[in-house]
């Protein structure tokens, strides 16, 4: 008989003082979910999904799984009616096994984020409900534009905004061997897609791989909360393959998920067509994934970005990602003369978000918007 086994794990990061994401695994019930808005309402519409899921925890049919989202998200909503929670949501990826029917369901609201390993193809499963991937989608920006995009942060679907909720629902079929990651984005744009295929093969044990992959993320600038859900299918019955050295990684290319239709089939790729859309690595059993970091162009990484931030009271703008990517931290390129004592509040949440802005240009635009109090009218 096919089971799940898991493990979940949630940090804070290394910048941010609350931790709004919440991850739970349980009897063949996994789930991530990255609150979002206000000061508490994050993190209390994140709880209430996780609380809710926890409470039903076990295998779960594909319609029972949607009834308990439909159910926890007409809860948050409720729960955002108080004034001071208004507005809060939160993003959900989940999953189950329906063991009679040897299906993997996958559901997703948001832009967290489920991946497949299985043999040696590594595949995203769910399609991110956000700006950039709209954008993407509308061939208006490269896939690659879209990991530093200045609005990557911008989710169009989310939990406890509005009821009833539209919920992508993906049904693989399930194998044993199977290893399933679900995530938050603080992992995905703390961590190139390389190094998390390659740490899901290398490392054995579950709770070793959330560790290393929650690690990797703080040391890559953990600049929001990380979340990580891993699950490995197994079966007693079937001895579990061999973990592959060469892991495909296969390039998105999604059509809308269609909730009727099994999305299993559109990984099964035609072996033609499936070459061009994979890159190949090659994992070097030797290396540990820090180790990996280094060969995926480190020094790029580290530099390829500027963000704003407050130094002694002022607005000061460097070039490198926020608490540096190991050993490279970054570096002060100006100092604005911008007191942030003038700045109104909602600049000074910008500020402290430390957003990413991929030139120059466009951080010196973010700098320029800051809006001001008035000074000295009173
Ligand atoms: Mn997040």
């Amino acid at each position: 008989m096919m089971r799940m086994e898991g493990f979940a794990l949630s940090h804070v990061g290394a910048i941010r003082k609350v931790n709004q994401d919440r991850a739970m695994f349980s009897n063949s019930l996994g789930a991530v979910a990255d609150g979002m808005g206000g000061h508490k309402g994050g993190e209390q519409a994140a709880s209430i999904v996780i609380t809710e899921l926890l409470a039903v925890s076990g295998p779960l049919s594909r319609e029972r799984l949607l009834d308990v989202v439909r159910d926890a998200n007409g809860k948050v909503v409720e729960a955002g009616l108080q004034p001071e929670l208004q507005g809060m949501g939160t993003t959900l990826v989940a999953a189950t096994l329906d063991v009679d029917e040897g299906r993997l369901t996958v559901v997703n609201v948001g832009d967290s984020r489920a991946y497949r390993l299985r043999g040696d193809l590594f595949e995203q499963i769910t399609v991110d409900h956000s700006l950039v991937e709209e954008l993407v989608q509308q061939g208006r920006i490269s896939r690659l534009d879209a990991e530093t995009h200045p609005k990557r942060n911008i989710v169009t679907r989310a939990i406890g905004l509005s009821d009833p909720v539209e919920i992508d629902a993906f049904d693989l079929e399930a194998q044993p061997g199977d290893r399933i990651l679900l995530c938050s984005d603080g992992l995905i744009n703390e961590v190139p897609v390389e190094i998390i295929a390659a740490t899901l093969a290398e490392v054995d044990a579950l709770a070793e791989v959330a560790d290393r992959l929650v690690e990797l993320a703080v040391e890559g600038g953990g600049r929001d909360n990380v979340s990580v859900v891993v699950i490995d299918l197994v079966d007693d019955e079937v001895e579990a393959p061999e973990r592959p050295l060469d892991i495909m990684i296969a390039e998105p290319d999604f059509v809308d998920p269609n909730p009727t239709e099994p999305i299993a089939a559109l990984w099964d790729l035609e072996p033609e067509a499936a070459s061009n859309r994979k890159r190949t690595i090659r994992l070097v059993a030797a290396l540990g994934a820090v180790a990996l970091v280094a060969l995926f162009g480190i020094n790029w990484f580290a530099g390829n970005a500027y963000f704003a931030s407050e130094q002694d009271g002022e607005v000061v703008i460097f070039q490198g990602r926020p608490g540096g990517v190991l050993w490279i931290d970054p570096e002060l390129v100006q100092r604005t003369g911008i007191p942030t004592d003038e700045l109104d509040d909602a600049s000074i949440q910008r500020l402290d978000q430390m957003t990413q802005w991929s030139s120059r240009d466009d951080v010196d635009d973010f700098v320029q918007g800051l809006g001001r109090v008035e000074v000295g009218a009173g």
